[in-house]
């Protein structure tokens, strides 16, 4: 006889106070009193955030009869020992318009199961079935369900019951309600759709048969995972917003209105270029950290930090196959693929916190660094996004080079997956580095070392000269000067301050200041507000105009607005650091340069 399956049954019940219900029936009760927990993190987002603190009113029965119920800990009730079934009924406050969250108003309802869903503890492993219903009338009326779950008695993208295996699979399918606008294709022979919400005029045809390409590269890569059957894009569109949360089969999105091709519009643009390599992205963790994942994570402890070194592993790699198998798709070109590579550099290497902490350092304290910015984040944080797609692009050109072309990152991670993720068993801390090692034949111990534990900068320069592309670097020639291009201005660049600043609300605000540059020699801090520069008004708009007044040596005064006290500032600008990087292919390479290029590049 099979277990009875733990019941949910989630109502958006009350738009305006923004309330799921949920009821969740437990067939048998621990003898001892069964406890019950809301997660305290979200996989795919390495910060604590506590969903229990949304609880708003949490009960528990048998029958009719009201059992006790005592809070045990920040996110846990242990209910009155019963030996027959109980429910346990909460409403939980959802306004959280995140791809982490949980949000219900008039115009939609949109859930994660960790922030909704109590967890049975002690029986996770038993299979879940959930009633998803519709909201009171006259609101919904025209609403649709989307989401990755199985359906039991639903309709497609209707309300009715689905299910799944276990306690973590029900929270990897986020679940969206409402108006939406559905495309569906096929990408290696699996079902494939994109569910989007919010005002957009989107040209469906092309998102899909675009999307269809890029999975289909993807799918080439590693195979198709044995439990993928089904996949399914979930989309919001917002006036301004770009993000994505990754699950086993599907993905949860937001960009901007503007991202995306209208009917009739045809090229690429940089916005929807920035979609795709999003999409891109998530889909790639559908491999690279859902099914394969660090051992750290085999099982997923949702109480309480769970620390890897390897954040950088699952995410710096994503990062180097989102744009790369762009371009292996053929939707971006070989031209506008080093055009990224080159704005990841010109990130990596403007932010002096790379010399701070190593990528292994960054993934450990992931929890309370990276995913904690404040002013000083840029100075002592690296990113294992930004640093670790560099690396994992190191590796690649390394291996290729070094094995006269035989190996390469691709084989590398098509091995990991079959030892790591094919069998659940989750990526040791040292797991990818003894499989590039065994790979290749090559002795990468030193690499690791230097690059991965230690804070050492790539050698970009020279690997791209092997494989038929210059590296340049440059100054920075204005505020939104990203890199990835050579530069636009023939004029000089203008010295250096060695601060960032943006306007908000009315307010000209420092908001970095970067180590070992002028700005912090003189004292000028973050949150400082800019009134002049040598008597003469200053802001964020025409700070490069007046900087440009100005040459390296020159002694200038800042005047700063600080808790409403005016202050001065001498400062001496210097010239403005090579920090800017673009690529280019390299018109005087070698044949066994452009015979690697076009391998790498294919
Ligand atoms: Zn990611």
């Amino acid at each position: 006889m099979t277990a009875e399956p733990h019941r949910y049954r989630i109502t958006p019940s009350d738009p305006g106070a923004h309330l799921f219900e949920i009821t969740l029936s437990i067939a048998e009760p621990g003898p001892d009193g069964q406890v019950v927990s809301i997660p305290a993190w979200i996989p795919g987002s390495y910060l604590v955030r506590d969903f229990a603190r949304n609880v708003v009113s949490i009960r528990a029965q048998a029958g009719d009869r009201e059992l006790e119920l005592v809070k045990v800990d920040k996110s846990s009730w242990q209910a009155e020992a019963c030996h027959e079934p109980i429910t346990i009924t909460t409403e939980i406050f959802a306004y959280d318009l995140s791809v982490r969250g949980a949000h219900f108003d008039t115009t939609h309802a949109y859930f994660n199961g960790a922030c909704v869903f109590p967890q049975v503890v002690g029986q996770e492993g038993r299979a879940c079935e959930v009633e998803i219903c519709p909201p009171p009338r006259p609101i919904g009326s025209d609403w649709r369900v989307a989401t990755s779950m199985r359906a039991r008695d639903a309709e497609r993208y209707g309300f009715g019951r689905y299910y799944a295996d276990n306690y973590d699979e029900l929270i990897d399918h986020p679940v969206e309600i409402g108006n939406l606008l559905i495309g569906e294709f096929e990408a290696g022979g699996i079902p494939h759709a994109i569910a989007v919400r919010g005002h957009t005029r989107v040209d469906m045809a092309r998102v899909c048969q675009d999307l269809a390409t890029l999975c289909e590269q993807h799918v080439e890569l590693l195979g198709t995972p044995r439990d993928l059957d089904r996949y399914l894009f979930l989309l919001l569109v917002l006036p301004e917003g770009y993000g994505g949360l990754e699950h086993g089969w599907s993905s949860s999105l937001v960009c901007s209105r503007g991202d995306l091709p209208v009917r009739g519009e045809s090229g690429m643009k940089n916005s929807y270029r920035k979609f795709l390599r999003l999409c891109s992205h998530e889909y790639f963790h559908l491999w690279n950290v859902k099914r394969m994942k660090p051992q750290r994570f085999t099982p997923y402890d949702l109480r309480t930090e769970a620390h890897t070194g390897l954040l950088w592993v699952f995410e710096g790699i994503t990062s180097y196959y989102d744009s790369l198998q762009l371009m292996r798709s053929g939707l971006i070109t070989r031209e506008g693929y080093l055009e990224l590579v080159g704005t990841t550099i010109t990130r990596v290497i403007r932010a002096r916190g790379r010399f701070r902490q190593s990528v292994e350092e960054s993934s450990f304290d992931a929890w309370t660094k990276f995913y904690k910015p404040d002013a000083n984040t840029s100075n002592a944080v690296v990113s294992y996004y930004t640093k670790g797609s560099l690396i994992a692009l190191s590796l690649d050109l390394t291996i290729r080079r070094d094995t006269d072309g035989r190996h390469s990152l691709d084989e590398v991670m098509r091995e990991c997956w079959e030892r790591f993720g094919e069998t659940g068993e989750g990526m040791p801390e040292r797991g990818l580095e003894s499989i590039a090692q065994s790979v290749s034949g090559l002795d990468l111990r030193e690499f690791f070392e230097r690059y991965v534990r230690g804070k050492g900068d790539l050698p970009l320069q020279r690997l791209f000269k092997d494989f038929g592309v210059v590296m340049h670097l440059r100054p920075q020639d204005s505020s939104d000067d990203c890199g990835g291009k050579p530069s636009s201005s023939d004029r000089t660049p203008p010295p250096w301050i060695g601060m960032s600043i943006s306007a908000k609300s009315g307010r000209d605000l420092v908001t970095v200041v970067h180590s070992d540059g002028p700005a912090e020699h003189a004292g000028i801090s973050p949150g400082d507000e800019l009134v002049a520069l040598n008597d003469v008004r200053l802001t964020a708009a025409n700070i490069d105009t007046r900087l440009r007044e100005y040459h390296a040596g020159d002694r200038v005064t800042f005047r700063v607005f600080r808790n409403d006290g005016l202050l001065n500032f001498r400062v001496k600008l210097i010239e403005a650091p090579e920090d800017t990087c673009w690529l280019e292919i390299d018109g005087a390479r070698t044949d066994e340069a452009e015979q690697r290029r076009s391998s790498w590049l294919r």
